[in-house]
């Protein structure tokens, strides 16, 4: 079997370059080693209006639920609202990904990509100019040559380290997350919910992302280096405490990486996508949108790659262009921003929360928001200036 490209890995990242590929003409083969695209989930859903509807048609199918904006709480309770646009990558829809994921392969494989589950890529080889890529299914071991490889692996990714790309995480460039479907719970369904105190969550926060019907995922990432427990004891405390009422009826555990900006994300005939290039948010976690657009970046340049007839590391750099100038600078801020934020204390933490409580926050920019910060609290907030402004 020769294909073009293989995509290993069938999330967000690799459904939607194996259909930029396919509808370059490419010959491509999307692999995916779970025996259900999409299932089980291991993410919260929530993602952006406008980052969504770049990619599909929006399809209330795929969609849990809608939202107008966030709350977020400080260690003393202090609540803030924020808009949509203000939220981050997470707020606007809240996705049902069993759907959507397996929504986004179909559209590859009506591109006219090939797609086979249940089969894991378990090791690679780089000839001359090709790739071959060794895969089990079943327990059946067999190869399959093409020209370039797209790893969308997510956070677990082995095609980087195969492929010589550096992609380790520190203890401190990971959330450690849990997450509990509830349902039988009372919140206000308008807005995604997040809490944020060292007690709560260190280096990371709660969450709720409504689902429809009085169910929401409620969960929690928290930065192994500064946690002193599990993710699991911190959630279980905060859901006791809150929604002690409430059934869970489906629990998931996983990693978010929140590396920042990686130096390259490809080597020869290969390009890394999404999680397996570390490129969800630092600040939110939130992943699905940069995965997407790191997925139609990649199948843009190996579609380039392949008509050149060189999928050398030069050519492919270009992949690492295209990402850096969309998200990439993003990713290094937000990395920055984040290493500053976990070394504020609940007490800073709730005092800039005061202010921004006492803001007519949806009638400023966050630009003049964060010019109001630094007037009322100058020491606190210079060293993050540059940051923003
Ligand atoms: C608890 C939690 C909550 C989250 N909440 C949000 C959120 O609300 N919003 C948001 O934007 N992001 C969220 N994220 C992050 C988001 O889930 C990821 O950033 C996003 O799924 C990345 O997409 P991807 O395509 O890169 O990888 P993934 O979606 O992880 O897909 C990778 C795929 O590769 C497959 N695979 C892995 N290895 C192999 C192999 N060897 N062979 C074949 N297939 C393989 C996997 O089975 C998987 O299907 C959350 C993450 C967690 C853990």
């Amino acid at each position: 079997m020769n294909y073009d490209v293989v995509v290993i890995g069938a999330g967000p990242g690799g459904s939607l370059a194996a259909k930029t590929c396919a509808e370059r003409g490419l010959s491509v083969l999307l692999v995916e080693k779970r025996q259900e695209i999409g299932a089980p989930v291991r993410c919260a859903e929530g993602i952006g209006k406008k980052d969504l509807q770049k990619f599909v048609e929006v399809d209330k199918k795929f969609i849990a639920a809608e939202v107008v904006g966030a709350k977020i709480y400080a260690p003393d309770g202090t609540e803030i609202t924020l808009t949509e646009e203000m939220a981050g990558n997470e707020v606007g829809y809240v996705l049902e990904r069993k759907i959507f994921d397996r929504h986004l392969a179909r559209l590859a494989a009506k591109a006219g990509a090939d797609v086979i589950v249940k089969t894991t890529a378990i090791g690679m080889e780089r000839t001359k100019d090709s790739v071959k890529v060794k895969l089990r299914r079943m327990g059946e071991e067999f190869e399959v040559g093409c020209k370039i490889v797209i790893g969308a692996d997510g956070v677990e990714s082995r095609v980087g380290k195969w492929a010589g790309i550096d992609t380790t995480l520190k203890l401190n460039e990971i959330e450690s997350c849990v997450q509990y479907l509830m349902t039988g719970i009372d919140f206000d369904p308008e807005y995604c919910h997040f809490w944020f105190g060292s007690n709560i969550a260190p280096g990371g926060y709660v969450w709720l992302f409504p689902k429809g019907n009085n169910s929401a995922n409620v969960g929690i990432g928290v930065m192994p280096s500064l946690a002193k427990r599990s993710p699991k004891e911190y959630l279980d405390e905060f859901v006791e405490r809150n929604y002690s009422n409430g059934k869970i009826v489906e629990v998931v555990a996983g990693a978010v990486p929140v590396k920042g900006e990686i130096e390259t994300a490809v080597a020869d005939n290969v390009m890394l996508v999404g999680d397996a290039a570390r490129h969800a948010d630092p600040i939110t976690g939130g992943g699905i949108a940069n995965a997407m657009k790191a997925g139609y970046y990649a199948g843009i340049v190996a579609a380039e790659a392949i008509q050149k007839g060189d999928c050398s590391a030069k050519t492919l750099r270009r992949y690492d262009e295209l990402w850096k100038n969309d998200f990439g600078k993003d990713l290094a801020r937000k990395r920055k921003l984040q290493q500053k934020l976990i070394k504020m204390d609940d007490e800073t933490l709730n005092k800039i929360m005061h202010t921004l409580a006492n803001c007519k926050l949806e009638e400023i920019s966050v630009k003049a928001m964060i010019k109001e910060l630094i007037k009322r609290h100058p020491k606190l907030l210079w060293d993050l200036k540059d940051l923003f402004l």
